[in-house]
């Protein structure tokens, strides 16, 4: 077979094209991913700066989440450890442990002890998986009818937008909401997210996936069982099936053309993002801290993952968790000065500094999208907004997995 004529083109080189290229070889099909970008890894890159490895924004793994059970299908095994529980949490502007066990609830300032029962009540009910949330109730609703202290509630909300990443409680789903803190321990990656990469394009590419990067695809034509899938160097591919990981608003772009009924009720999950490599951190008592007050998240990576070529540096990652109606304004300032209150003098020591404004988390957090795209048959899609699984990358990797199953299926049907 040409390479102008392949078993199926997988558009997009992050974690959801990867993994699917993979399943897709492995079944004996002919694969080419086109990744638009001259580098893979789409938001699960990582940049080097100054000997850093800095991935874009605090990522990472959950211990009992989707990733590491495909992660391991496909023979990989990420290397990193978990953050011990712990830090400082900030209510009304003043610093507080964070109470990370029973014993620490039950001794700690922040709460009332009406506050604390309640709390511990939520903790056992989460743990014991009884927390009964019906299907359509929103985190706030939720909160309002279950949960009388405020603190609490606000401490609950807080470890809600830890674990999902959503500033948005009236429109998160509660059920969704503690699937997400039920996912076990957070692992940060030594190197970065982009060794992860590495790992699944290599054993792609072991398995004959063409991965050409560079190039984009700008319009599909055709149907199945032949598409053309027109790229921006001119060129062309044809194939009977077609495995889109871009975003929705690619997604429409490339197929103008098509009566596809409107990609409805995406909620993206957006942040702002300062990541920073110091050369000493001024307090390293100090490694983790949240905010109360506002959707703040302070953590130094180092402490837990090994992320510098220099043992001395520290990779620090700032982050406010924006709400769908976040006004546009410069976030810049609100993060340098909580990174201020946790790092006092912080500025004398940075080596790096890298700010994202508005980067896209997750492209919904409803997710209701089908693999298959029924208007075109042949074509299928996967990423974090596909599929009825897991948040953010578990559901990239799940999503990459079941369009790939479902392509091999039909083209054992159909024996194209
Ligand atoms: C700040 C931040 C923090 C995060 N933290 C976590 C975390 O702690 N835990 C977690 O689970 N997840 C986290 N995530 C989410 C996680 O990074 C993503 O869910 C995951 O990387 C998405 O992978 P993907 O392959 O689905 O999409 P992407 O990585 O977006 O890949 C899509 C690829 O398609 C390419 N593409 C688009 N259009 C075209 C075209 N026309 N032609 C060719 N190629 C195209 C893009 O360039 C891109 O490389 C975080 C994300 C951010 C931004």
């Amino acid at each position: 077979m040409k390479n102008t004529e392949r078993n199926c083109v997988v558009i997009g080189g992050g974690i959801a094209g990867l993994t699917a290229s993979i399943y897709l070889a492995r079944a004996g099909l002919s694969v080419t991913l086109i990744e638009k970008t001259k580098t893979i890894g789409g938001r699960a890159k990582t940049e080097v700066m100054d000997g850093s490895y800095v991935n874009l924004g605090p990522h990472a793994l959950y211990s009992k989440g989707k990733s590491l059970e495909i992660l391991a299908e496909l023979g990989i095994s990420p290397k990193g450890n978990s953050p011990a529980i712990g830090g400082k949490v900030f209510y009304n502007d003043s610093p507080y442990n964070l109470p990370a066990n029973p014993f620490s609830v039950l001794t700690s300032d922040l709460f009332s002890w009406r506050g604390k029962m309640e709390l511990l009540r939520f903790f056992i009910l989460l743990q014991t998986k009884k927390l009964k949330s019906n299907r359509e109730i929103s985190v706030d609703q939720w909160l309002h009818e279950n949960i009388k202290d405020e603190r609490v509630q606000k401490f609950i909300l807080m470890l809600i937008r830890l674990s999902s990443y959503c500033n948005d409680p009236d429109r998160l789903r509660a059920e969704v909401a503690f699937k997400q803190l039920q996912l076990g321990k957070a692992i940060y990656v030594h190197n970065g997210w982009q060794s992860i990469i590495e790992e699944l394009k290599e054993k792609a590419e072991k398995l004959g996936v063409i991965i050409q990067a560079g190039a984009s695809v700008q319009q599909i034509k055709g149907k199945f069982p032949q598409f053309e899938v027109k790229l921006s160097n001119n060129k062309s591919i044809f194939t009977p099936y077609i495995l889109s990981t871009a975003s929705p608003n690619e997604l429409r772009k490339f197929l103008q053309g098509y009566e596809i009924d409107a990609i409805n009720e995406l909620i993206p999950v957006r942040a702002a993002c300062l990541d920073i490599v110091l050369n000493k951190t001024p307090n390293p008592t100090v490694s983790f801290a949240l905010s109360m007050d506002q959707p703040l998240y302070f953590s130094n990576h180092s402490n837990v993952a090994t992320l510098s070529d220099n043992q001395s540096h520290s990779v620090i990652h700032v982050m406010k968790y924006l709400s769908i109606n976040e006004p546009r304004t410069d976030l810049k300032q609100e993060l340098e000065q909580f990174l201020s209150r946790v790092q006092p003098g912080w500025e004398k020591h940075v080596i790096s500094k890298r700010y994202l404004p508005n980067i896209t988390v997750t492209n919904s957090m409803m997710k209701k999208q089908k693999n298959e795209m029924e208007q075109i048959p042949g074509l299928f899609i996967a990423g974090d907004w596909v599929g009825a699984e897991g948040m953010l990358v578990d559901s990239s990797f799940f999503s990459a997995k079941q369009a790939a199953m479902s392509i091999i299926e039909l083209n054992e049907k159909m024996g194209v």
